[in-house]
């Protein structure tokens, strides 16, 4: 039977649960444990698809196509640990399975309620990642202890145990220890309140790992587990990682929370090594290079919005031996700047996913200053939307060339709707999902990265290029490099006699690990050095 952990978070949100969850696992499988991990979102949401990037983050996709929160990111990225749909529900989804059943007749006419309707289905949730060839099952609970929607999230945890027995189960809670400058303090309070919410709920942490700018001490470390009822061994002081988030599991390693957590659920675990990561962490910190990527997107305030793509291009820097500088550039602002203005002295362009048109026309003058500037250029998604839109007004002189979602009766509608998507009406889980098989062009930059014929990456679109364009784009020096495997969807474009441009309908982020870079995102990061290198040895005129 498989061993149960449940983090939950408390006094503030944003304490980095997802990726302290992720952490734990990285070590957990470290030791060669078999793990399985889950995030329980308690809105009300089926899924984050239909939320906005901008005050939810990026929507994360995994390979069967769920639309997941991004700390299913972290948990990808952190480890091996196979995901879906079961991986992510909200709240949302919890009721809608509930009220299905209820209008299915499966009550057989009693009261349906929160207990123990929803509680025994959230169970349900948690239970399904147990199985005989999983060792231990993480489940992070989203929000904080004592929001009002996390409740029937928390009574069913509490439940767990009972079920399955307490030595099979551990419960860790993250808080935070706010450092007071006019007191010049370190303050528990808040972390013995959300300890206390806790337990008057039932639920009696066992391992507290406590978020904190600096060092607690042994006098904060006693108190914590004196008022918080648990061992001073349990209390895991988690120190601000300034430098890289992939520093958090070396620091848990040096509190020995791997193998606290093992003692306490009897696991049968091997030894750690942890070389790589350390191996990883000193290449991040001694680069021999640098360069400037330009990202132009839409919702270039919030970094969370393009998570995963910040975080391949950090991937793929370190597999350069390269620092990476991030210039995040607002489309709107370039559309009234200029290109030149803003995208003057960068290394390489990226214009990521995106939906709606505010910002697209910044986005093409920015494919164009690329592909004129011969500055290597990397599309995903709506960026190689805006890559065919662009190559189809300035190359082909398809004046007005447009995709249908942003000018329904443009004279040429380069990217439109499939048959399929254009009868569909509901917003939520219907776009072009998920993972699909691409074969590449062999003579093209994305075979050459790949180093291989056939791939498969994950999408989430409802717009693809239109085949009736297909000839004239390619006539016109357009590489059509990777299409679907019946030929009928074109999944990458190239431009064969430009340095490096490259531009996918699917999204590669997804699929990039600080241990295995995405190829793409390498190669876009080399010939953005190779660029640079160029540009520092030209001779200023
Ligand atoms: N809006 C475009 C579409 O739906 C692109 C989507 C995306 O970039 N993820 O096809």
């Amino acid at each position: 039977m498989s061993k149960h952990i449940f983090v939950t978070g408390g006094v503030v949100s944003s304490l980095g649960k997802g990726l302290t969850s992720a952490s734990i696992a990285c070590l957990l499988e470290k030791r060669g444990l078999r793990v399985r991990m889950q995030k329980l979102d308690p809105y009300i949401n089926v899924d984050p698809g239909t939320m906005n990037p901008y005050e939810h983050g990026e929507v994360y996709v995994l390979d069967d196509g769920s639309e997941t929160d991004l700390d299913l990111g972290h948990y990808e990225r952190f480890t091996n640990s196979p995901l879906t749909r079961k991986s992510n529900y909200t709240t949302g989804q919890i009721y809608l399975k509930v009220i299905e059943k209820e209008r299915r007749g499966e009550y057989l006419g009693k009261t349906v309620q929160v207990i123990p309707h929803i509680t025994d289905e959230i169970k349900a949730a948690v239970r399904g990642l147990s199985g005989p060839d999983v060792d231990v099952v993480i489940t992070e609970l989203g929000g904080t202890v004592g929001d009002i929607e996390g409740q029937p999230f928390l009574e069913a945890i509490r439940q767990i145990p009972l079920e399955i027995g307490k030595e099979n189960c551990l419960f860790i809670h993250l808080t935070l220890v706010p450092y007071l400058k006019a007191a010049k303090e370190l303050k528990t309070k808040p972390t013995q309140h959300s300890v206390g919410l806790l337990r008057q709920i039932g639920i009696q942490p066992d391992i507290l790992v406590v978020r904190t700018e600096r060092p607690l001490g042994d006098d904060n470390i006693k108190k914590i587990a004196n008022f918080c009822n648990v061992e001073q061994k349990a209390v895991i002081e988690e120190v601000d990682k300034t430098f890289s988030i992939y520093e958090v599991p070396l620091g848990l390693v040096d509190h020995n929370l791997d193998q606290l957590i093992i003692d306490r659920l009897k696991l049968n675990a091997g030894s750690l090594d942890m070389s790589d990561w350390r191996d990883l962490m000193h290449q991040m910190r001694h680069p021999d290079h640098e360069v400037t990527i330009a990202v132009v997107g839409k919702y270039i305030e919030h970094r969370d919005a393009y998570k995963s793509i910040y975080e391949s291009l950090d991937h793929a820097g370190t597999a350069n031996s390269s620092r990476v500088i991030i210039k995040r550039i607002e489309a709107e602002e370039l559309e009234q700047q200029g290109p030149e203005m803003l995208l003057k002295g960068v290394d390489g362009i990226l214009v990521p996913g995106g939906f709606g048109m505010r910002g697209v026309e910044g986005k093409v003058q920015a494919v164009r200053f690329a592909r004129e500037c011969e500055i290597p250029y990397f599309g995903i998604c709506l960026g190689m939307q805006t890559a065919v839109i662009e190559y189809a007004r300035n190359v082909l002189g398809l004046e007005g060339a447009d995709s249908t979602e942003f000018t329904s009766d443009t004279p040429h509608p380069v990217i439109c709707m499939l048959e399929e998507q254009r009868t569909i009406v509901n917003r939520g889980g219907t776009m072009r999902l998920g993972a699909h098989p691409c074969v590449l062009h062999p003579e093209s930059n994305a075979a050459n990265c790949y180093e291989a014929t056939q791939i498969s990456e994950r999408h989430r679109h409802r717009y693809e290029f239109n085949p009736e364009y297909r000839s004239q784009f390619e006539q016109a020096g357009l590489m059509l490099a990777g299409t679907s495997p019946d030929g009928k969807l074109v999944e990458i474009i190239e431009i064969p006699d430009h340095p490096w441009f490259v531009a996918v309908q699917f999204h590669p982020e997804f699929k990039s690990k600080p241990l295995a870079p995405h190829p793409l995102f390498q190669g876009f990061i080399a010939a953005a050095l190779v660029r640079h290198q160029e540009r520092v040895q030209m001779p200023v005129s």
